[in-house]
């Protein structure tokens, strides 16, 4: 039996200004540690990595500060279409949920999707009406509004473009959220939730609620949640890709996300992934990523460029 337990966090990769208000930085790693500290509990109490990850997630759901679940980002109808995923490693056991807009957590439903269907992924009014017939709480789609999200759209409206939530030169950062973990019988699990990028197209569909792009566990070698351009990471099969890298070449858990940070096009952003030995890699190529890790020897970090 092992005994030691961790986990790993994000909340979101980009280009984020190092001259962000000091205040606003703080209240992120406020966030971060609110969401180490949720799935801490539930390792600490014995409880399952996949649960772990889902705590953590939800927290930064609830939290306006990601772009996931309240303050998610604007699309190209000024609406928000949500996706979210996880995978337990112990018996590769998957859902996802993808365009959902009325779901107050989607992580929620993805555990629903897993558990209480026969599929792993569910998308836009099916999606919502399956958490409704299970009981998860719904919300009108302004629910999710936040005024700095609103403004950002306007700005990536009016300049034509897509882009991910962290803009340099605005307060507008932070998004995508994920944790990792590895709990105290050596389970490993991943959970992935997120807005998409700003100004996306109606309907699109990123990364984060396809499993193997954004999202990977496996008991045998690692558990990964990925952050960025979501594209990049579909056509990487990235998640995936650090697993199939560990079991095909034999890499070790640092030598496979360098191999697989080195490939990724600069910008693109990071993932966070832990091994069956605790061992967390936290890459990115993006200027930053809001990240934390903790574990059973009382290790709470939190950090963003650094
Ligand atoms: N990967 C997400 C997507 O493409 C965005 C993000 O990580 O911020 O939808």
């Amino acid at each position: 039996m092992i005994s030691k337990y961790a986990i790993a966090i994000h909340g979101g990769a980009g280009v984020i200004s190092r001259s962000t208000d000091p205040e606003r930085i703080e209240s992120y790693k406020i966030g971060l540690t609110e969401a180490l500290q949720a799935g801490v509990l539930v390792l600490k109490s014995g409880g399952t990595a996949l649960d772990a990850t889902i705590e953590a997630v939800r927290s930064m759901e609830d939290n306006p500060l990601f772009n996931a679940g309240v303050g998610a980002v604007y699309n190209a109808d000024g609406k928000h279409e949500l996706d979210a995923s996880l995978m337990d490693g112990n018996n590769l056991k998957c859902g996802a949920v993808t365009g959902v807009k009325t779901t107050k957590n989607p992580i929620l439903l993805a555990k629903k999707v897993m558990e209480e269907s026969e599929h792993i992924l569910l998308c836009g009014d099916g999606a919502d009406k399956f958490a409704s017939l299970h009981g998860l709480e719904q919300v009108e789609n302004y629910y999710f509004d936040t005024e700095y999200r609103y403004n950002a759209w306007l700005k990536a409206k009016s300049e034509g473009k897509i882009i991910l939530d962290h803009t340099a030169d605005s307060n507008v950062s932070l998004g995508t959220v994920g944790a990792v973990a590895l709990d105290i019988k050596g389970n490993l699990a991943t959970s992935t939730s997120t807005g998409g990028m700003t100004n996306k197209k109606f309907m699109r569909i990123g990364d984060t609620p396809i499993i193997g792009a954004g999202t990977y566990a496996n008991n045998e070698t690692c558990a990964v949640s990925c952050t960025g351009i979501g594209e990049l990471f579909m056509t990487g099969c990235t998640a995936y890709d650090i697993h199939a890298k560990m079991t095909y070449l034999g890499l070790g858990l640092e030598d496979a996300a360098d191999y697989t940070i080195g490939e990724l096009p600069d910008g693109a952003g990071g993932f966070i992934a832990i091994d069956n030995n605790g061992t967390i890699v936290m890459p990115y190529n993006s200027l930053g990523m809001f990240r934390g890790k903790a574990d059973s020897s009382g290790l709470i970090e939190v950090a963003i460029w650094e």
